[in-house]
């Protein structure tokens, strides 16, 4: 089966949500980060329309639900990974959001379409390189 991305047309209210996460690129947003953000601007959209415009935007593959904390689904941009840094020598951690490309070659990814998730790096630390 090959997967094809539906990259249709956005609508109005699609296209502020997807232009918000833009600006917060790197950000998890929950329904109501969005919803407060939105309305700040005094653009007015209903709740049940900013939960319809993300679900929306996760069929097109513009944003994936990244988290699950405490019962609140938290979104980001696809492409935007959690990234765990650890020092191989003094251990020094740190945990960050970025934006990754990656190429998958290798089978097992080959039918896969990666909207983003967690990359675990291994390295050396400013100090210790
Ligand atoms: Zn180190």
């Amino acid at each position: 089966m090959k997967l094809s991305a539906k990259t249709s047309r956005i609508s109005r209210y699609e296209e502020i949500i997807y232009q918000l996460f833009k600006e917060k690129a790197g950000e998890e947003l929950s329904v109501y980060d969005v919803l407060s953000a939105i309305n700040i601007d005094k653009q007015i959209i209903a709740l049940r329309t900013v939960y319809r415009m993300i679900e929306q935007l996760q069929l097109k593959r513009k944003i994936y639900c990244s988290s699950l904390k405490d019962g609140t689904r938290y979104f980001m941009l696809t492409n935007y990974y959690y990234i765990e840094m650890t020092c191989r020598i003094c251990g020094w951690k740190r945990k960050t959001i970025s934006e990754v490309h990656c190429t998958y070659t290798g089978k097992p990814l080959m039918n896969f379409y990666v909207v983003g998730g967690q990359i675990d790096c291994s390295g050396l630390c400013q100090k210790c390189s």
